[in-house]
């Protein structure tokens, strides 16, 4: 059902005790928004469980209070025990229930399950869902229930929700970006929130063989359609090349973005048995939907899907029709 803030605010209120889970490869705002209501709920005397299928990526190491994430199923299932029946679930950033993972449907035997999104294609799949798809981020979404809780945020609350929008909104770059967006933000910087160490953590302080891969990655650059359209990829080899993982590829798809001619980036990664795609759009072309027809989903200008069984080279072949025929817009 779908909700708004009050009816959140109340169900929250009267909660003891929180699990918190977020979307498989969580990015900032994923791990931003569940660390930073952690602490909002925690400065409520509330018990909060932070779940995540895996440890989260090294890039986000600096996150008060990451070092909580518990993420194994019979630790889950051991909090969920001891809490009897006064169990609230909050999935956060989190578009489809599919994107909940391996756990989705042990979590969604929880109830009342709450989701908290900004995503364009949710429907709303919990028992209560607060969804507004307008919002740069789910960070400032939090931000806001914060206020409504009547919770001041720690600067630890700040740091976290601070990363969650300035990822989210591209370092507030992005057409999400509002007033609103940067009036939260200059909340949190009050609250604490240190734009330049989030920003240092963030941007520079990469291993080199993340920028030997990006050398290799650079290679595969290859237009379509009268230079709007750009693919690049990465495969499993350049990975161990250059000792690196799929985590060190973040924001790799911006550079064939920012070209002018571009108004479709491709960023095709192989790994795990699978071929993942991310796309991103400038302009009307919206993405989200050549996303939902490979079963995948996200936002007009940033979205993604997962094609196993595949190779990187099929893969491209399938996408590129349906991504030119959307060009059309
Ligand atoms: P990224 O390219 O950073 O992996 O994903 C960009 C956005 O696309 C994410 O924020 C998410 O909304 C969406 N997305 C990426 N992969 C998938 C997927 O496999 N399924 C769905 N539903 N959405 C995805
Ligand atoms: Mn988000």
């Amino acid at each position: 059902m779908m909700a708004g803030i009050e009816e959140l605010v109340g169900l929250i209120q009267g909660a003891g005790q929180v699990v918190l889970v977020t979307h498989v490869k969580p990015d900032g705002d994923a791990l931003g928004s569940l660390f930073g209501l952690a602490d909002i709920l925690q400065g409520m005397g509330k018990r909060a469980f932070c779940y995540l299928e895996e440890e989260a990526p090294h890039l986000y190491g600096f996150l008060p209070g990451i070092e909580q994430t518990e993420t194994t199923i019979e630790s889950l299932e051991h909090f969920v025990g001891a809490a009897g029946q006064k169990v609230l679930v909050i999935a956060l950033d989190c578009g489809d229930k599919e994107r909940l993972g391996k756990s989705g449907p042990l979590l969604r035997k929880i109830h009342p399950f709450v989701v908290i999104d900004h995503h364009k294609g949710n429907n709303g799949f919990g028992d209560l869902s607060w969804v507004e798809p307008h919002r740069s981020s789910t960070g400032e979404m939090i931000c806001d229930l914060a206020r409504a809780l009547g919770q001041e945020l720690s600067t630890s609350a700040a740091t976290c929700l601070y990363t969650a929008i300035a990822t989210d909104t591209g370092s507030f770059r992005y057409a999400s970006t509002t007033s609103h967006t940067h009036r939260v933000a200059a909340d949190l910087v009050e609250r604490g929130a240190r734009p330049g160490m989030i920003n240092e953590k963030l941007y520079d302080c990469y291993p080199l063989g993340r920028l030997r891969l990006m050398q290799l990655v650079l290679t595969t650059l290859t237009m379509f359609a009268d230079e709007q359209v750009a693919v690049i990829s990465v495969t499993a080899e350049m990975l161990e090349q250059t000792g690196t993982t799929l985590e060190d590829t973040e924001n790799f798809i911006n550079l064939p973005r920012a070209v002018k001619t571009v108004r479709v980036a491709v960023f095709l990664k192989e790994g795990q048995g699978a071929v993942s795609v991310s796309l991103r759009s400038r302009g009307c072309c919206d993405v989200s939907r050549v996303a939902v027809r490979f079963g995948g989903g996200g936002h007009v200008r940033a979205s993604g899907f997962r094609s196993s069984g595949l190779s990187l080279d099929q893969v491209r072949e399938q996408l590129l029709p349906v991504l030119i025929e959307q060009l059309d817009c």
